[in-house]
């Protein structure tokens, strides 16, 4: 079978015409540098009878690569051979995309140009002349729109028909003043019988380290021909982009052209109000805020608290009452579906109980049953829907381009310290998952910086840690009488805040080092598509249900198990006795002392504190374990739980606090495992784990000891002075050296 890549600029639509060619359902995002691995799939020819391998490259803006992704890139196009190369190729940013293209022909390589986004350019008003441009640039080129799924079929009956005829690179330089010089490079690079002789042969020319180090012999004769004082690095990419400006922009054509510019500021407009200096981190806060609102209110619009009175829906039902209102107001969207699934558990739980005991169960396995379905995988479940409503509004603000500008907004900041703000694309991709995150980190350029980021992952509140905060919305509420909106919102701000600051003390003291800078780049604006989020959240509640039907049944009978069991192995049963003697409940009262100075060990939550010790550990495994856990313990009444132990509200903040900080799961320490550089693990899981235990003390004592932060304030306040001059002295010291 014939392999087609697809190769072009990040944020081109590369994935999203893989997605479109194979019916598979990769992540996109509308942000550069999503995909980092390439990605294989099967072209589902419709009418036209081709067959093909498509393959999903990273993203590159040219073919000197400087990240392991963009290698990824290089390397399969030279080395793997595929029959053809798609160059992708955003259409409304026709020039700077074709950048990569004059380097692509110079390879010895099938190409054909797919120039997407023709919906926008359609919108625009605009017109390519593609009959000129494909002699312009010798290869046939096809307006498509990967999103709307028009023109790709075409696209590939023509690939198949082109992939049929080997083609020889050649180069736009050859047209230049530097012809002559090229053509003798070219022609060291044919006697040495190397393939692609004029792409390498150019490489070589421009001193890139890959070519040098791949062929030492040619590199010497090649610089032997290069005339003293020739930075022609430089002048090749001045080279091209005149080529591209003085004889490929002609064919771009809009008799609506003056429109889509005014339909361009529109968008800069925007842009002008959303990263203004001062207000652009404000204007983030507030959107987030009112994206929990939708998530977790309960008096949705504060109409509640405005007097509007109301009686609950349903009243006297005892599954559905106040499904849609309560006499505190409107339930938000993810309260309400969390009410639906809370109900319909509830129903088919008693059913199913009442069906036991008229079977005539033991009460044991009753019990059991209870425990792991209705306490563990009922429960778990039940934290999906608003997980799900936040995914959503995340997705949404993610495809519209937004999360761009709050990662340029933050870029900024990070700039002021030294830091390149690249970092924080992976870093808002955590709000999702922290694995694919961790991932992403490939795109960053040094490893130092790939490391800080890695850590600073794991202080984002994935989509799993929303299952803890979803569980004990009901307790702060409840036992606290605090607001779930605003304090899950807290977290949100904590970790993020947390993680800069992470990242600024490591940047001055293990990981300094000088960062190249970065120049964000800010895609379009978009609608976000139907589709996409559907895929997205299908993806999102398929891999929830998976773990609910492993991790979750696993550790609920776990967790059942060794709380009914004595060391002895006999069976207890903890609603007469006690879980004294059960094992888990000895292991666990024997580690509580340690979570002690956080305010939820043996001395504040007394013959509780095994619990919340227990459910720190499980929850290593993945975070859902941690409500999990309680749940199974407290029989599903975690609010009579937490308020039967005496804890403390700096005990139970810093409780959660410490889960949400500390280790996140089993598949993060695989994935760190995987992508940081060797030795580095064991140094980041104890970071993880120092962080959060003296993140959870400083979180007790300062909610219910609050004078002690006369003392922390000033010492945290002197570790980042500290730190400071550390870096600047070492910096100066460096400088001295050189100089
Ligand atoms: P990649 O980085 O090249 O893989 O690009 P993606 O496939 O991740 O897409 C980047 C963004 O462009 C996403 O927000 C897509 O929804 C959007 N996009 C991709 N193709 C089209 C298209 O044909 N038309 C429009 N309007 N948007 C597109
Ligand atoms: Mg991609």
């Amino acid at each position: 079978m014939k392999t087609f890549a697809l190769a072009g600029n990040p944020n081109s639509g590369k994935t999203t015409l893989f997605n479109a060619l194979t019916g598979a359902t990769a992540y996109v995002g509308n942000w550069p540098g999503v995909t980092v691995e390439k990605r294989e799939g099967k072209y589902k020819g419709k009418k036209n009878g081709v067959e093909a391998k498509i393959v999903d490259l990273p993203g590159i803006y040219s073919l000197s690569p400087y990240t392991p992704e963009e290698v990824i890139s290089r390397n399969f196009i030279l080395d793997e051979k595929p029959d053809l190369v798609i160059d992708v190729i955003d259409a409304t940013n026709l020039e700077r995309n074709l950048y990569l293209t004059t380097q692509l022909l110079e390879i010895d390589v099938p190409v054909i140009v797919a120039l997407n986004m023709n919906d926008v350019l359609e919108k625009q008003g605009i017109s390519i002349d593609v009959k000129e441009l494909e002699k312009t640039l010798g290869v046939p080129v096809v307006l498509v729109s990967a999103l709307k799924n028009e023109g790709i079929d075409e696209l590939l009956s023509k690939a198949d028909k082109v992939s049929n005829t080997a083609r020889e690179g050649s180069s736009v330089l050859e047209k230049t003043e530097h012809a002559e010089l090229v053509k003798k490079a070219v022609e060291v690079m044919k006697e040495a019988g190397i393939a692609s002789p004029t792409f390498h042969a150019i490489k070589m020319l421009e001193k890139d380290e890959i070519e040098e180090t791949n062929h030492p012999e040619e590199a010497k004769r090649i610089a032997g021909v290069l005339p003293e004082g020739v930075e022609f690095d430089a002048i090749s990419a001045d080279e091209r982009y005149q080529y591209i400006s003085s004889n490929c922009s002609i064919h771009r054509k809009g008799e609506k052209a003056e429109r889509a510019k005014e339909k361009l500021t529109l968008s800069d407009k925007i842009d002008k109000v959303l990263t203004i200096r001062w207000a652009g981190i404000p204007i983030f806060l507030v959107i987030l805020l009112i994206v929990f609102g939708l998530t977790f209110s309960e008096d949705l619009f504060f109409l509640g608290r405005m007097g509007v009175p109301f009686t609950p829906c349903f009243e006297g039902n005892p599954y559905f009452e106040g499904l849609f209102w309560t006499d505190a107001g409107i339930n938000s969207p993810g309260v309400m579906l969390m009410g639906l699934w809370e109900g319909f558990s509830g129903w088919l739980g008693d059913l199913m109980n009442q069906g036991l005991e008229a079977a005539g169960a033991a009460s044991w396995a009753i019990g059991f049953i209870d425990s792991v379905i209705i306490d563990g995988v009922f429960a778990v479940i039940g934290f999906l829907p608003q997980i799900l409503v936040l995914y959503i509004f995340f997705s949404i603000l993610e495809d519209s381009g937004y999360m761009a500008r709050v990662a340029f907004i933050f870029d900024r900041i990070f700039r002021k310290v030294g830091l390149s703000g690249r970092a924080f694309i992976p870093m808002l991709m955590g709000y999702g998952c922290g694995v694919p995150a961790m991932i992403n980190t490939r795109t960053l350029n040094t490893d130092k910086e790939r490391v800080q980021t890695i850590r600073a992952i794991a202080f984002f509140p994935c989509g799993a840690k929303m299952a803890l905060l979803s569980a004990i919305a009901g307790v702060l509420a409840e036992n606290f009488g605090l607001n779930a909106v605003l304090i899950s919102y807290s977290f949100y701000i904590v970790g993020l805040v947390i993680a800069i600051l992470s990242v600024i003390l490591m940047h001055w003291t293990t990981q300094r080092e000088k960062v190249p800078p970065f120049i964000m780049e800010l895609p379009a604006y978009h609608l976000p598509q139907f589709r996409a989020l559907m895929i997205h959240i299908w993806d999102k509640v398929k891999h929830y249900l998976k773990k609910v039907s492993t991790i979750v049944v696993i550790s609920a009978i776990f967790i059942w198990a060794f709380t009914h069991l004595t060391w002895g192995w006999a069976y207890v049963d903890p609603e007469e006795t006690g879980y004294a003697g059960t094992v888990l409940h000895d292991l666990s009262s024997w580690i509580s002392p340690l979570f002690t100075p956080m305010g939820f060990g043996n001395v504040q939550a007394g013959a509780s504190a095994w619990a919340y010790s227990l459910s720190s550990i499980t929850g290593i495994v993945a975070k859902e374990v941690v409500p999990e856990t309680l749940e199974v313990i407290s029989g599903g009444n975690l609010e009579a739980f937490v308020a039967a132990s005496g804890i403390t509200v700096g005990g139970f903040y810093a409780f959660v606090m410490f889960n949400l900080m500390t280790i996140p799961c089993f598949a993060s320490i695989g994935t760190a495992k995987a992508e940081l550089p060797k030795g580095t693990l064991k140094w980041t899981l104890l970071f993880w784990v120092g962080a959060s235990y003296l993140l959870g003390i400083f979180t007790y004592i300062t909610i219910d000891f609050t004078w002690t932060l006369a003392i922390t304030l000033p010492v945290i306040i002197g570790v980042f002075v500290l730190a400071y001059f550390y870096n600047k002295k070492k910096t100066e010291k460096e400088e001295a050296l050189k100089a």
